[in-house]
């Protein structure tokens, strides 16, 4: 999953958002959510539900997967990828997505705008993409669940890594400027400047030394260990001042392996200034330099992200001694290292494209829920819904909030593209919302343009009253446009149709009991002559 297709953005309706928001839910509680309750999630009959899903399995949204038990859908990054922007967008943190800039050894990262033209850089986390993060012992630990979700855990390195950003950015610390997050994606400052990997000379490599190993022992006196802190993570302005980026893994001082950490970032820095910029020097900062001034890890601590999923965190913390020791003996591990530091792949993106999301384990968060029917997560997902919709249903209510591209030739210096969704007629504001359990479908609802004037409304009774079955009385039931005088004719016309229906069956069924009373009489006068005939014989 190395491509982010905006373009396909532009050609999704609102259903097949509603059948990914579905998805989505039923993913909460669902491995592999069944096509019937995606049907119900999403309040979609399920023949045109499942339509939607065939259509978002081909553009590779969601896949369709099987397992002893139950086959279904899951989640992909590809769709994950659509609701993050789609909620970003509608937030308008940003407005428009360009190239990309960059892809880490967990993440895409691309450029975007916002409406003011402003760029910035989207980070979408990819956990599991590589086999990076080990994983396996801190599986163990979270015995009680089937597998770890890759999904749900790029979710949380986004909220962490947003969570450090911010805290480091308020307290001053050289890191981009956090904007916004959603799902596994952060929206930071584009940082101006190269990776320090890719620097081959510099002026003065004394003083960016020193100015790092400063940056170390001052994140640590604030409480905090980068846990990553190499070339690949450091940003290099015209100046030659560093910015640090990349924080999902960052540790607290008070880490049982605090100490580990502490040192192997600075080893990482003294051994690539030593083979890059032939430096060396004798000092270096110790974990006994640290003197905490305060403890920005606690107050992350007490912030959304630790107390939420705190107990998770472990997951993402970077490897420790243990780790090292077991890969030693484990050959299936493709860490590749510098000294003691785990080396960022800036491979290319066909790396990404050969570990598609969709080959991934992801997908389940909390198998022991059990299987939540639709109505446990109606709530939810109309929330989700409008939170995704929100201001773009609000502005446009023309037939679907499409997102478009405009050719702007200006923007396209990075070849962004706008997010912008087309204006629209507002006729659509005046219909009402009749059933208030319905509320989250009356976007959708209101899109279908038959109900929309009073001549189609004719015609469609007309034509729907010609058919006698249940499943269609359902669903002009549940649309909310028609006015209930019609829709309390149209049920009655339809009971009475019904019960003259019935009442016929009955008699049809009344005659064939005394067509089949007459042939048993008969039957038995039969039997009763033949033997009389017998004792007559
Ligand atoms: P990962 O967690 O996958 O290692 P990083 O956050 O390190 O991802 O980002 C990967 C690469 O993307 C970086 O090496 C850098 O080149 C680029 N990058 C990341 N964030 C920014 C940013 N805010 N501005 C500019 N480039 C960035
Ligand atoms: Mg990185």
């Amino acid at each position: 999953m190395g491509k982010l297709n905006v373009v396909l953005l532009r050609y999704l309706s609102r259903d097949d958002f509603r059948v990914l928001t579905a998805v989505e839910m039923g993913m909460k509680n669902h491995e592999i959510v069944p096509a019937s309750l995606i049907a119900s999630i999403a309040s979609l009959k399920h023949g045109g539900c499942n339509k939607v899903l065939r259509e978002l399995v081909k553009h590779k949204l969601i896949a369709y997967d099987r397992s002893k038990t139950v086959q279904g859908y899951r989640l992909i990054y590809g769709g994950y990828d659509y609701l993050a922007l789609k909620t970003l967008s509608s937030r308008d943190v940003i407005t428009s997505v360009g190239n990309q800039l960059g892809v880490g050894k967990e993440s895409d990262i691309y450029i975007v705008a916002n409406e003011e033209e402003k760029q910035l850089a989207l980070k979408l986390h990819r956990l599991g993409r590589t086999s990076f993060r080990n994983l396996k012992n801190k599986r163990d630990y979270h015995k009680h669940r089937h597998k770890m979700s890759w999904l749900y855990l790029s979710r949380l390195a986004a909220m962490k890594e947003f969570a450090y950003m911010k805290a480091l950015y308020d307290s001053g610390f050289p890191v981009p400027k956090p904007y916004d997050y959603n799902r596994h994606a952060v929206v930071m400052e584009l940082v101006n400047g190269y990776p320090l990997c890719q620097v081959r000379h510099i002026e003065d490599p004394a003083a960016l030394y020193n100015e790092l190993m400063d940056l170390i022992v001052k994140l640590a006196n604030h409480g905090l260990i980068h846990g990553d802190f190499n070339e690949f993570n450091l940003m290099l302005d015209d100046e030659d001042h560093a910015t640090m980026i990349d924080f999902p893994q960052m540790v607290s001082t008070s880490h049982v392996n605090a100490e580990w950490y502490f040192d192997r970032d600075v080893k990482c820095i003294r051994d690539f200034f030593l083979k890059r910029f032939n430096y060396e020097s004798e000092l270096y900062p110790t974990f006994r330099d640290v003197h905490k001034e305060c403890s920005l890890d606690v107050e992350i601590e007490v912030s959304g992200y630790t107390k939420e999923m705190q107990k998770d965190d472990e997951l993402l913390q970077p490897e420790g001694p243990e780790d090292i020791q077991e890969e030693d003996n484990d050959e299936t591990v493709s860490t590749t290292k510098i000294g003691d530091c785990a080396q960022e792949t800036k491979d290319d993106p066909s790396v990404s494209e050969a570990t598609d999301g969709s080959s991934l384990e992801d997908s389940e968060t909390k198998q022991d829920h059990g299987g939540g029917g639709p109505s446990l997560d109606m709530a939810e997902f109309n929330k989700v819904l409008d939170e995704l919709e929100g201001k773009t249903v609000e502005k446009n209510d023309n037939k679907t909030p499409e997102i478009s591209i405009a050719g702007d030739v200006e923007n396209n210096r990075h070849g962004i593209e706008k997010l912008s969704t087309e204006e629209g007629s507002d006729e659509y504001e005046d219909c009402e919302d009749e059933c208030p359990e319905l509320v989250g479908l009356s976007g959708t609802n209101q899109e279908f343009r038959p109900f929309r004037d009073e001549d189609s409304l004719q015609h469609i009774n007309q034509h729907r009253t010609r058919t006698t079955s249940v499943t269609s009385m359902g669903t002009v039931g549940s649309c909310s446009t028609i006015p209930p005088e019609l829709v309390k004719q149209k049920v009655k016309r339809q009971l009475t149709k019904q019960q003259k229906s019935a009442l016929r069956r009955r008699l049809q069924k009344g005659e064939v009991n005394v067509f089949t009373k007459q042939r048993r009489e008969n039957m038995f006068n039969i039997k009763c002559s033949v033997d009389a005939a017998g004792f007559w014989g």
